[in-house]
């Protein structure tokens, strides 16, 4: 039997080998959910006048409460794809439930596997038959052996485009949404070739400390960090605390590239 793929065996491509681009620091951005063509649209021209190569946008969003925004669905999807098309943006959308498997891959370029689904092994080994690019969550409530584990169950399928991301566990504290562990970064990038991302937003649930948050991500060796952007936060349908406008946006990239 075959183990460890993460951990000893493979060596993986960057997020530049998979996409053919340059940066060797990335940025996925885009608002939490595709709310409408003009707010999905307007998130899209911003990026690629910024000269950013990914969008992010939910269209099947997991909420905690089933009386909240559940995202567009499929239209959300298509709206995604029209909008990435159009400005030469790599679409990266989440996958929450099985039976929208082949839908997920006709529109996304990266198919997300968000916290709740980190173990959800029906729909980690389904995606580990495909060769699409896989953005991994950690589970809020997971270790770091679970996270590499649920990897295992992408990779032993074949799927080795896979990227981690770090988005916060949690803990006692709550002057941050989740607490974002540095630790499980630095101990991913030490024993394994396997691009890691953190998601300042889903992490921080706040704003207003994202720049020293994100210099410090950085600094610990991540490949990249996931952001939220919409075009008026306060309108936001969800999450609308930690999402940047789009000028608050500048600053943070302005911050990260100094
Ligand atoms: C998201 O990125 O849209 C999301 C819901 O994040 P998480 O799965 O990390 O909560
Ligand atoms: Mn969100």
């Amino acid at each position: 039997m075959v183990e460890n793929l993460l951990l000893n065996s493979l060596k993986f491509k960057t997020l530049s080998e998979l996409f053919n681009i340059s940066d060797s620091f990335h940025i996925i951005s885009g608002p939490c959910a595709i709310e409408s063509d003009i707010q999905a649209e307007a998130v899209a021209e911003f990026l690629s006048k910024t000269g950013l190569h990914f969008m992010r946008g939910g269209a099947f969003k997991p909420r905690t409460s089933p009386y909240t925004f559940q995202g567009l669905g499929k239209e959300g999807m298509r709206t995604l794809r029209y909008v990435c098309d159009k400005y030469s943006l790599k679409a990266v959308t989440e996958l929450l439930d099985i039976r929208m498997l082949e839908t997920t891959l006709q529109y996304a370029d990266i198919v997300q596997i968000g916290s709740r689904s980190m173990q959800n092994f029906p729909l980690l080994t389904e995606i580990g038959k495909t060769n699409k690019p896989v953005l991994l969550k950690r589970g809020f409530m997971s270790t770091l052996d679970e996270l590499h584990l649920a990897a295992e169950y992408i990779l032993k399928g074949g799927n080795e485009n896979l990227i981690l991301c770090e988005r916060g566990i949690r803990s006692f504290e709550n002057s941050t949404r989740n607490m974002l562990d540095f630790g499980s970064i630095a101990l991913t990038k030490h024993y394994s070739s396997v691009p890691i991302i953190a998601d300042l937003s889903h992490s921080l649930g706040r704003k207003d400390i994202i720049i020293p948050i994100a210099r410090a991500i950085k600094a610990v060796g991540a490949d990249g960090i996931m952001v939220e952007v919409h075009p008026t936060p306060e309108c936001a349908l969800s999450d609308c605390e930690q999402q940047l406008n789009f000028s608050e946006f500048h600053e943070l990239l302005k911050a990260i590239r100094d």
